[in-house]
């Protein structure tokens, strides 16, 4: 055994401290590069002059040392495989016990490896967290002594697996029996500020076994009191350190006792009105200063990253932010778990979602072809399967995919085999599909649903090669769908970057040797983060832990987790070479925010900074500054003369006339919804469009009432069934149309209705009788005691829901969504409803309208005042439409008034003008996307100020 040595070195962070250190290491011979924290060795590859050292992380190190030792060891279990073993671990745990509650949660598992990880960077093994805790009081002499199992269930599991944990590659070092013959074994270890007391002992055993080790701490530029863990290092190393690099002003500086002086570096601190903006001016700058000079730095990346990655697109600057995002983000996951779903389940109406993914590529036709496939299966119930079977043996030449799923789940449904058997099938399933690589829409990238399918593979075969070794237990086809949702719920997948850009990192000693450092996101909480207590050991459990270790390093404490912010807004104020721009946004979605302390501590050290607050209204550099074609263009449309919104009417009159309606019938909805709006009623009435928006769906269940002939029940049980079996008639029809999750909403919306309906409905019959036999429902107008001529020529088509009589008052029952209170209805609301009483019209007669709305109200309209009787606690309501006490003036006003608007309908509907006109229907109106005029969101409500908007209306 030779005996080796250690060099240590007090480097400042960044360039002038670390790279002189590595550039003289790799000078000196071969060698491996490697660091405490995976981050840095991106760092230190940049930092090498050449490629003769080799980096590679401290785990592979150490197996490398452990091979050279010969001594046995297992494989390094992958983070997936050991979060595996702990959640079989937990399960097995009795229910009582303090993780007992949370053992199926992945968050757990992820926490509880942390936790066993730090411990055994602190050198406590299961043995030791055992023998703590005996002497340890409950509940924390409970916990660990539970912690102790999981970490033994831990290493027994994966000694099964033939695979290890690295803290116990770092024990086997420290207990091999045989030497280690490490000469000529060069390693420069860039240790930093990090807290790993097993592996700086590891050190030593290896400058004992031979080794020549350059080992690198952190140090502050001056007499600032930062990286405890470094000083910690040395103190375990104990070997003399020597002080490198030098520091600029602001190094010198910051979080220092004293005053410094050095040389300057150019400080700028920035908010933009919120992240986006945000992006945009970072990219900006790099394209000011030459993308390969700078680098970002960003905190909270997972919000920032979709921000920056569009910002990127559009400025045209690529950016490589590593990133990892939610596994089920991606559609071919999604699409996959949703088929081995509805494989599993009861209901193949279960297939709807799958009908919409651009992989089936499936039109609009086609999809309402399957749809109406899957409903008629559906209603066959107990036969829905073999139903849908056939359908699809009848349509195999359009949809072969449809087929084979279905065999795939009649070959899996009766299966029961482990994890490991199940995953084999998956892959089948997946190979046989026409969709494996064959969508190629524009944006598509094959090779991100190959990473997403290794990541559903990896996540599934972990847990399957762990169940294995545990003894596993067969599962059926829904226990395995059911299993699919949790792990790739729980899994990540990597983003693809682009190899050369503007490098992105959220740890700072990922960045070395910038020009220009951009930081994004200085906000308090979110840089420094808030101390906040480990999860499974909090603050007072450490304490009681360290107490029983007096010589040993005690375990970190949330305030020392405070500490090493201070150390990391330190590395990232040296990563800048000559610029650093720190930024942050005023105000995110929902509040203002608070910028970060650490701002006002840079200015201080640095001597002053270049303060900007750029307004919301700066869309674009002045055009002298635009480096970007899109900021060109953007600020070529803003100094360009304001142009007016498009023409809001038809010019041409060849248009006109698609939209004009020829002479004949018109209904009472058409000629209400002319007199509301030209565009609406063209656009609903001649034009057919139909969005489908959610608020329509629940416009559909207003007419429950009629299509259960609730007027006609025998009883109230008699209705509420037939209501009850309308409800899921609507329902059966909705799902092929609306998200799985809205129809339990839909269902709860009308059950709540239809116990509003029963009730008003008894009771009105109650308050208000007819005579026995005169309900008649569904009469068309033109039919029997229903006139369709109208005044003006008009011919009024469609079906009155029902009429009844009582003595001489003829009552037609209406069916209406929200409906207002007599005096704010609009001009169209009343000639809607004068309509409908001129279609009752009959000498000697009185007539009514009884109107159920969906606003919980039934409401009896007359044009005169008469008996008044109302039951407003039952929601019933009566109401005159004028008001006159005189009953002939009040009818000849009313139908006058309704003539004349009649007159101003049919304008609108035969000249074939489609102008908006917004107002009060724009609130429930469909079509706004389309008309651009609606007064929330129209073109005229210019974001600009008052211009457009003044322009808008001199053009109507
Ligand atoms: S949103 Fe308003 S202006 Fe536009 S079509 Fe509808 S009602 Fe007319």
């Amino acid at each position: 055994m030779g005996e080796g040595t250690i060099r240590l070195f007090r480097a400042i962070p960044g360039p002038t401290g670390l790279g002189p250190i590595v550039a003289k290491f790799c000078r000196d011979g071969e060698g491996l590069l490697t660091a405490f924290d995976d981050a840095a060795l991106v760092s230190l590859a940049a930092l090498r002059p050449d490629e003769e050292c080799e980096v590679i992380g401290f785990p592979a190190l150490v197996q490398k040392a452990l091979m050279a030792a010969g001594e046995p060891h297992g494989r390094l279990a992958a983070s997936g495989h050991q979060q595996a073993t702990i959640a079989h671990a937990l399960s097995d745990l009795p229910r009582d016990s303090i993780f007992g509650a949370g053992a199926n949660h992945p968050g757990l598992h992820r926490a509880l490896l942390r936790t066993l990880h730090e411990l055994h960077a602190f050198g406590i093994d299961a043995d030791e967290m055992e023998a703590l805790a005996s002497g340890l009081p409950d509940p924390l002499g409970t916990k660990l002594a539970e912690m102790a199992v999981v970490d033994q269930t831990l290493i027994q599991t994966l000694d099964a697996l033939g695979r290890d944990t690295h803290g116990r590659h770092l024990k086997a070092c420290l207990e091999a029996l045989t030497d280690a013959d490490g000469e000529d074994c060069r390693a420069l270890v860039l240790v930093g500020g990090e807290r790993h007391p097993a592996r700086l002992r590891w050190l030593r055993w290896a400058a004992e076994a031979g080794w020549d080790l350059t080992v690198v701490v952190e140090r502050h530029a001056t007499d600032g009191r930062l990286f405890d863990g470094a000083r910690e290092a040395e103190e375990i190393l104990g070997v003399p350190a020597q002080d490198v690099g030098t520091g600029h002003r602001l190094l010198n500086n910051l979080f220092a006792r004293g005053a410094h002086d050095g040389p300057a570096l150019e400080l700028a601190i920035r908010s933009a009105p919120d992240p986006l903006a945000e992006c945009e001016w970072a990219l900006r700058g790099c394209l000011e200063a030459g993308p390969e000079r700078c680098g970002l730095y960003i905190r909270d990346l997972p919000t920032y990253a979709p921000l920056l990655q569009a910002v990127a697109r559009r400025l045209g600057v690529p950016v490589c932010a590593p990133q990892r995002v939610p596994l089920l983000t991606n559609a071919f996951a999604r699409l996959t778990l949703a088929v081995v779903e509805f494989a599993a389940g009861n209901d193949v109406r279960t297939l709807r979602p799958v009908l919409s993914s651009s992989y089936l590529a499936l039109d609009g036709f086609n999809r309402r072809v399957v749809e109406g496939g899957l409903r008629e299966a559906h209603r066959m119930r107990l036969l829905q399967w073999d139903t849908l079977n056939a359908w699809a043996e009848a349509h195999v030449d359009r949809f072969p995919w449809l087929v084979k799923v279905l065999q795939w789940r009649e070959s899996a449904r009766s299966a029961g085999d482990d994890l490991g058997g199940w995953l084999d099938r998956l892959r089948a399933l997946v190979h046989e599909l026409p969709w494996h690589g064959a969508y190629g829409g524009e944006a598509y990238d094959p090779a991100r649903d190959v990473r997403a399918f290794s990541a559903m593979q990896t996540a599934l075969a972990n847990e399957a090669s762990v169940e294995r070794a545990v003894g596993a237990v067969p599962l059926d086809l829904s226990g395995f769908a059911r299993r699919c949702r949790t792990l790739w719920e729980a899994a990540d997948v990597s983003v693809p970057t682009p190899e050369v850009g503007v490098p992105v990192a959220t740890h700072a000693s990922a960045l070395t040797g910038v020009h220009t450092l951009f930081v994004l996101g200085m906000l308090e909480g979110s840089f420094p983060r808030r101390a906040s207590q480990d999860p499974i050991l909090g603050d007072e459990e450490r304490r009681a832990i360290s107490r029983l270790r007096p010589i040993e390093p005690p375990l970190p404490l949330s305030v020392d987790r405070a500490a090493e912010e201070r150390d990391e807004f330190y590395r990232v104020c040296a990563s800048a070479t000559h610029r650093l721009v720190l930024s942050y946004p005023q105000a995110d979605d929902s509040r203002d925010n608070v910028p970060a302390f650490y701002l006002e501590a840079a200015a201080q050290a640095a001597g002053g900074a270049t303060r900007t607050d750029l307004p919301r209204t700066l869309l674009a550099p002045p055009r002298e500054s635009c480096l970007s074609a899109a900021d060109r263009a953007m600020r070529a449309a803003l100094d360009a003369p304001r142009e007016r919104p498009a023409p809001a009417f038809l010019s041409e009159d060849s248009s006109r006339i698609v939209v004009a309606a020829p002479p004949g019938e018109r209904t009472a909805s058409e000629l209400r919804d002319a007199l509301r709006c030209a565009f609406l009623y063209a656009a609903r009435h001649r034009l057919h469009l139909r969005p489908n928006r959610r608020e329509q769906r629940w416009h559909r269940l207003r007419s429950l009432p009629q299509a259960a002939r609730l007027l006609s029940a025998e009883d109230a049980t008699a209705a509420k069934r037939a209501l009850e079996e309308a409800l899921e008639a609507e329902l059966d029809t909705l799902a092929s149309e609306v998200p799985e999750w809205e129809i339990p909403l839909l269902r709860a919306g009308g059950q709540r209705l239809v116990a509003d309906w029963l009730t008003r409905e008894f009771a009105a019959r109650k308050l208000w009788p007819m005579d026995e036999g005169t309900l008649r429902l569904n009469v068309p107008f033109g039919g029997e005691g229903v006139r369709s001529s109208m005044p003006l020529g008009v011919t009024l088509s469609g079906v009155a829901p029902a009429v009844s009589r009582f003595g001489a008052t003829k009552t037609m029952h209406l069916y209406s969504g929200t409906m207002p209170p007599v005096k704010d209805f609009t001009e169209a609301d009343r000639l809607f409803f004068g309509l409908h009483l001129l279609a009752l019209h009959e000498p000697g007669a009185k007539v009514q309208l009884e109107v159920e709305s969906t606003n919980g109200r039934r409401t009896r309209l007359r044009l005169d005042r008469g008996d008044i009787r109302r039951l407003p606690a039952a929601g019933l309501d009566m109401e005159w439409l004028v008001d006159e006490d005189d009953r002939d003036l009040a009818r000849r006003v009313f139908f006058e008034g309704v003539k004349d608007s009649l007159r101003r309908a049919l304008r609108t509907v035969e000249v074939g003008d489609m102008r908006p006109s917004p107002g009060d229907p724009c609130d429930t109106c469909e079509f706004g996307e389309l008309c651009r005029r609606s007064r929330a969101f129209g073109e005229d409500d210019s974001p600009f100020g008052a211009d457009l908007r003044t322009l808008g209306a001199a053009d109507s």
